[in-house]
């Protein structure tokens, strides 16, 4: 079972990247934000309990969201696995999770941060209210309010992942496809080679922002990818034409490293070849010159003796 919980601050892109996760790794979206709305709309008790909570930017009791995912964990029996998008965000959550999935012999696989600046996250928040009419992306308020929480009571739970070796962290600035190619790598590093290259010890704050594309960009270079996430990222070949771009920017010299030795091997080989010919054709020119001067003596000699022979008879 792949259990992933995608980690990120609100406007990260964890809805955009969970839907297309699900897709190419046949796993169920569980989002709490997403449940607790379908709650609202409609207008169930527990929804309208949320509302007020949510339209200030602040977080739902524990009690309420770990009731729900555990409702959806037993309404999915046959899941092949769970993409946990927005939950946990407290410590007790995270720890709530863990129970609810040791009972169901199928942990935590990893957990993977989304990391996106707070300026930027401003910027998408509000062009999204503009756009959804989300009630708590509208208010500029709300959704500082929103960052602050996550700050302070969410972001502590990479420390927690961390020390069960299960945290990775992904650049999420740049385009969706560019985005969802690191989590793909991600996940299949962690999961297939197990040879992850952000092996939880590592946090965003060890690496600078402006350093972390390349390197995640050079680790996909630089990694197989199964053929899940190759079909996945086959889907969408011409959206990611500028992955590829970014990525020859960012490791040009790697790039002409790997394809010139091949190039070197190659033309070697032909010069090997071309070498062994010349060396056929010469000792094969020296045999024939061997042959002739062997029948030029030859000839000689039967010339002398059909003289010899001649002047006896005479
Ligand atoms: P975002 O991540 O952009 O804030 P979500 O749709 O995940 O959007 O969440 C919207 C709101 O729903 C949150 O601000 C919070 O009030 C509530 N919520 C969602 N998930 C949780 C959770 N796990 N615990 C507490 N509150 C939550």
């Amino acid at each position: 079972m792949l259990n992933i919980v995608l980690f990120g601050p609100p406007g990260a892109g964890k809805g955009t990247q969970s839907k297309k996760l699900c897709e190419a790794y046949h796993l169920i979206h569980l989002s709490t934000g997403d449940l607790l709305r379908d709650e609202i709309s409609r207008v169930t008790e527990l929804g309208m309990q949320a509302k007020s909570i949510m339209d200030k930017g602040e977080l739902v009791s524990d009690e309420i969201v770990i009731a729900m995912i555990d409702a959806k964990l037993n309404a999915n029996p046959q899941a092949k696995g769970f993409i946990f998008d927005g939950f946990p965000r407290t410590q007790a959550q995270a720890q709530a999770l863990d129970e609810l999935l040791e009972k169901r012999n199928a942990p935590i696989s990893m957990m993977i941060a989304l990391e996106v600046n707070d300026v930027e996250l401003l910027h998408r928040l509000l062009l999204r209210g503009a756009e959804s009419g989300r009630p708590d992306d509208r208010d500029e308020n709300v959704i500082r309010r929103r960052i602050f929480n996550y700050n302070n009571q969410t972001a502590p739970l990479k420390k927690y992942y961390s020390q069960q070796n299960k945290f990775h962290s992904v650049y999420g600035m740049g385009t969706v496809e560019n985005i969802f190619e690191l989590l793909c790598a991600t996940i299949d590093n962690k999961t297939q080679i197990k040879k992850p290259y952000h092996d939880g010890t590592v946090t965003i704050a060890d690496v600078s922002m402006e350093d972390e594309p390349a390197k995640h960009l050079r680790a996909i270079k630089e990694t197989p990818k199964t053929n899940l996430a190759k079909k996945a990222i086959v889907k969408k070949k011409v959206a990611a034409k500028p992955a590829k771009k970014i990525a020859k920017k960012s490791a040009p010299k790697k790039a002409k490293a790997k394809t010139k030795p091949v190039k070197k091997a190659i033309a070697k080989k032909v010069v090997k070849k071309a070498a062994a010919k010349k060396v056929v054709k010469k000792a094969a020119l020296k045999k024939a010159k061997k042959i002739k001067k062997i029948t030029a003596k030859k000839k000689v000699v039967a010339k002398k003796t059909t003289k010899k022979s001649s002047k006896k008879r005479k």
